[in-house]
């Protein structure tokens, strides 16, 4: 049977998950088990949170770990990264063939690391990512971390670039106006929009809906998607909360679903 990836120039993306912060995470509100980007056939995961494997083996049709060429992850936070070990031992068969890449914030694999010493020699490099890093997944396939989040613990969002095709992936953070020119220029966006609302508290260090229509009318992507969503998101109905910004915005606004597979065109 063909798996999922497997053709050369296949681009799309497809949502294990789009829970975000731990209320919904741990209520199993929504799924939280990242992201699968198939960009040129290249398999990427991204932030392998709770679940991560359970969703790619359920899916229909399934995602086959033993596909992926990369795991990355944005930031050590238990909602993206739970299954990296997990993963790491599925990319590698059990560990028996060494393959694959990791992609971590150092932080990840210092202090209280999240990626455990004894499967780190599963797979063929760990390489700890950096604000300004560039990355080769493939031939025709890369990425980079433009800047640093402000998020409390090392966290980068990823720009993937292929000849056909620019992905922003805006991860958890607060607001700050830099993020703007450091997404700038993609034709998809991703933004992980967890609050409907901000207030005072500046303990939480996550984008707002208002962040969301700043970040889409200063980037105009083609296409924006929201996900990792938060109580306040859900309980708002993010697919209408998608229409409305795609009325104010002019850009074609969606709302992930959990399983949602999503052409790159
Ligand atoms: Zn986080
Ligand atoms: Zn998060």
């Amino acid at each position: 049977m063909a798996k999922q990836g497997e053709k050369r120039g296949e681009n799309w993306l497809k949502f294990l998950g789009t829970a975000g912060a731990r209320f919904v995470v741990t209520k199993q509100l929504r799924a939280s088990g990242g992201l699968w980007a198939c960009l040129e056939g290249v398999n990427v995961l991204v932030d392998p949170g709770p679940g991560c494997l359970v969703r790619c083996l359920n899916s229909k049709p399934r995602l086959d770990p033993t596909r992926l060429d990369a795991l990355l992850l944005s930031h050590r936070h238990l909602d993206h990264s739970n299954d990296i070990n997990l993963m790491m031992e599925a990319m590698s068969e059990g560990g028996f063939k060494r393959r694959g890449r990791v992609f971590v914030p150092g932080e990840a694999l210092e202090e209280d690391p999240v990626v455990l010493r004894y499967v780190r020699g599963y797979v063929e490099e760990i390489v700890p990512l950096k604000a300004g890093g560039r990355y080769q997944l493939g031939p025709r396939v890369g990425f980079h971390t433009p800047i640093t989040h402000q998020h409390g613990t090392e966290t980068y969002g990823f720009v993937f670039e292929t000849p056909k095709h620019t992905l922003s992936y805006i991860t958890c953070t607060l607001f700050f106006p830099e993020l703007a020119k450091a997404y700038a220029g993609c034709d998809t966006l991703l933004i992980n929009t967890v609050r409907l609302k901000g207030d005072e508290r500046k303990d939480i260090k996550h984008l707002t809906l208002d962040d969301a229509r700043t970040l889409i009318r200063a980037i105009k992507p083609r296409t924006a998607l929201l996900t990792h969503f938060g109580m306040t998101m859900i309980r708002a109905k993010p697919w209408e909360l998608a229409k409305k910004l795609s009325e104010e915005t002019g850009v074609e606004v969606i709302a992930a679903r959990d399983g949602m597979r999503h052409e790159l065109k």
